[in-house]
């Protein structure tokens, strides 16, 4: 069946999202025709501004809208602890947990030669300049228990080691293949209590 054009762009438009096919996509598109104008207006306002208003931040490459964020310009968090994640989403789910109180490194990825994706590729490079000044401790590398996250893990840990930084890899209490987004607080917390040195 032939959709109107309008709605076949709009449609489009919900299928470029992750975890949306054809369908979904159809009938989110017949909901947003359903809504009140004013809630659509806001709607495409917030997707707007959102991406406009948003940047990273260019010491932990977090998305952020102030630079630094508000997390590398908090005084009172611990400095000596880089926690490494994959994705802005994990910063915001360890947040969540409310326990751990050092500083992150987002890499937005993970080492996947099958993918063409290198060190080089995420933010690896940054994360080594941050380990210059001698203010780090320890590296937590909180990457995805999954086999890019294992590799990922792998390659940072051994760059870091020769500088005596204490490098640690938090515990499988979380699924195995599963993303850290969706572990909930009391799995992520105690994988981050339960983490052994690499
Ligand atoms: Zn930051």
């Amino acid at each position: 069946m032939q959709y109107p054009e309008p709605i076949s762009k709009l449609i489009e438009g919900f299928m470029r999202l992750p975890g949306i096919g054809p369908k979904t996509a159809a009938r989110l598109a017949f909901y947003v025709l359903d809504m009140k104008e004013d809630d659509v207006l806001d709607f495409a306002k917030a997707l707007v501004n959102a991406k406009r208003n948003l940047t990273y931040c260019s010491v932990c490459h977090h998305i952020t809208d102030t630079d630094p964020c508000r997390i590398c310009d908090d005084k009172a968090r611990d400095e000596s602890v880089i926690c490494v994640v994959q994705e802005s989403k994990d910063v915001i789910a360890m947040e969540k947990m409310k326990e751990y109180q050092g500083q992150y490194h987002v890499l937005h990825g993970a080492i996947s030669p099958m993918d063409g994706i290198g060190p080089e590729d995420i933010y690896i490079p940054d994360l080594i300049k941050r380990l210059q000044d001698e203010t780090v401790q320890e590296i937590i590398i909180a990457t995805n228990p999954n086999i890019e996250g294992e590799a990922t893990a792998m390659y940072i840990s051994r760059l870091v080691k020769p500088t005596g930084i204490k490098v640690t890899r938090i515990a499988h209490g979380l699924p195995v293949g599963g993303d850290l987004e969706y572990a909930d607080e009391v799995t992520l917390s105690k994988a981050i209590e339960g983490r052994r040195e690499l």
